[in-house]
Formats: C-alpha cells, structure tokens, sequence
C-alpha cells in the first residue's frame, strides 16, 4: 500500500530548488492537494527530510508531511533514498515569493507573526534534538490565514550528542552564522541551535528590507563576500525608523559571538512577538497573502 508518483496527478510548478522540483498537485483518490517534492536520483537529501519530518510530525509551525513516494516498489524497504515527498499545501507559498510578489518590503506586524511562528518551530525542533541549518525566506511557507511553518529540511540534522559540532557547509552560506565559517575561532562557545537564530535574524531582516540585508542591494553573493560580510563586518541593523523592539530582537539574533546570542526560549518572550499581538500580526500577514493573490491575477 506504498504511495506511488502515479496517484498523484501534477497541476503546476511550485518552486525549484536543489536539483529538485516542488509541484502543486492532487491525490487522484482523495482529491486531497498537496504540494509533490521530487527529487533527483539518488539525492541523499530526500531520506533525510523524510526522516526528520517524520520525527517532527507532532512539531506545530513545520510542513506537514503526508507521504514517502519510494522510487520503486522494492525501494521502499531497501534503504533507497524517496523519490518525492507529498507535503501540505501551504497555498501562500514561500516568504521569498510573497517579498517578490509583493514587490515591496514588509512591515514589522506581519514580520512579527513571521517571527513567533518560525520561533515556535525552531522550539520543537530544538527539543527534538533538530537543527535545520538552512533557515531563509524560500524555506519559511505562509498559509492562507498567515499560518507560518518552517519547510526544506535537506540540510537538516538530528544531533546525536548535545555538542555534535556541525560546521559542515551544508545551506545556503548567506545566512550561516559567523561561527560556522570559522568554528575554531569560536571554540567552546559552539552551540548549534544558536546558528538557526542568526538565520532567523538575517531572513526576517531580509523582509524588512527588501533583499537580502548583508550585502549592499544587487551585489552578487558569492562566497569570498559573504564570508567577509559576515565574520569581518558590523552585524546589519534594522534602519533608526524601525520600531525599538524590532530594532532589538534583530540584533539579539545577530549577536555575532553565539554564546550572547539570545536562545529561541529567550526570544519567545521578546516584545517583538509578544503574545497579546499574536492574532493581530497573523491577520497582517494573512492580508499580505490575500495582496499578493490579487496581483497574481
Ligand atoms: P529545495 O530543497 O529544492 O530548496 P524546498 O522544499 O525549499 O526545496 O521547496 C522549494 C520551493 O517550493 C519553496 O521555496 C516554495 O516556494 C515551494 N514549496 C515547497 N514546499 C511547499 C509547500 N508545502 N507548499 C507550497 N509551496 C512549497
Ligand atoms: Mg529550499
């Protein structure tokens, strides 16, 4: 009673990203949708995120995951990395498609309901022992009433030991935390959920601006002037305009030594994403989903 790729019936293209492909699609049987992650053959990343979403299906504010499509029939128990994933449709998209689609930056209410939410995601998963090490806005997804759930966690890891370092340079390198391009520097001091919180800071600094805030606007990314950007330059602020919490909660995530960055627990309690605004600042980001649907059409 496997899943298979045919029950499925593909409707559009959702994203693309590592050599994969996301597809809006339809369970034939159910009618369900649901969004179809394929993989390129062989991709050790698909057993990964298999399993860790598996670990985290209870986890509030991360994807869902409905299925593992195996890539044949004898796969499935053979230890064969899935060919796709059947997710949750998470019919905002990505946050890096509402910035794009929005063709504007966001205001902090809906970067606040941004915050708690990915917040609380990071939460469960760091009491599930998970680090997702490649937290960005293509990897955050909005629903329509502004639900926010962390996705894509190719680049995951359950840590097997509580310091199991994991400097490896797995993500995307814009928005790893100075200790990971230079984890000796930062020796004894190595705390590998504190670098989800810089790529917190960074990604939800990226909606208030725009584009991506560590570089100057249209600067090619590449390696050479990340690294410096990141470990040799000011940590990026929020401009003197935002509010005083905002501007706070950013450079609490953008600490850059990781032992005085705030904890996800410490955050949670941040004015910023207090709770009394909770609904108010998903209504925002509901209304922004709603904004940009219009504009599609
Ligand atoms: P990759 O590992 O290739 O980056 P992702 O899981 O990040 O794959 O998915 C790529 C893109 O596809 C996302 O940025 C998003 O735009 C879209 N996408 C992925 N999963 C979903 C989903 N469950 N619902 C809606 N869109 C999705
Ligand atoms: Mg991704």
């Amino acid at each position: 009673s496997d899943a298979r790729l045919s029950d499925y019936e593909r409707l559009s293209v959702l994203g693309h990203g590592n050599g994969g492909t996301v597809y809006k699609a339809r369970h034939r049987r159910s009618a369900q949708p649901v969004a179809l992650k394929l993989f390129a053959d062989g991709d050790t990343s698909a057993a990964r995120e298999a399993e860790i979403l598996m670990l985290a299906a209870d986890a509030p504010h991360v994807v869902r995951l409905h299925a593992v499509i195996p890539s044949s029939a004898a796969g499935a128990g053979a230890g064969e990395a899935p060919a796709a994933l059947a997710l949750e449709l998470m019919p905002g998209g990505s946050l890096s498609g509402l910035l794009r689609r929005l063709g504007r930056p966001m205001g902090e209410r809906p970067i606040a309901a941004v915050a708690r939410q990915a917040l609380l995601g990071l939460a469960a998963l760091h009491a599930l022992r998970v680090v997702h090490r490649d937290l960005k806005p293509s990897n955050l997804l909005v629903g329509a009433g502004g639900e926010v759930k962390i996705a894509d966690f190719g680049a995951g890891k359950v840590l097997r030991r509580r310091l199991d370092p994991c400097a490896s340079y797995v993500g995307t390198a814009a928005y790893m935390s100075p200790e990971r391009f230079d984890p000796e520097a930062y020796s004894g001091d190595y705390d590998p959920y504190a670098a989800d919180v810089w790529s917190l800071g960074v990604a939800i600094l990226e909606l208030y601006r725009g584009h991506f805030p560590l570089l100057p606007e249209g600067q090619r990314p590449d390696w050479a002037a990340l690294m410096c950007a990141i470990c040799f330059g000011e940590a990026p602020e929020p401009p003197a305009a935002a509010s005083e919490e905002f501007r706070d909660f950013v450079a609490r995530c953008l600490e850059k030594k990781a032992g005085r960055r705030a904890s996800v627990a410490e955050l949670l309690e941040h004015p910023f994403v207090a709770e009394r605004d909770a609904a108010g600042a998903q209504h925002a980001l509901a209304a922004l989903v709603a904004e940009a649907e219009q504009r599609d059409q």
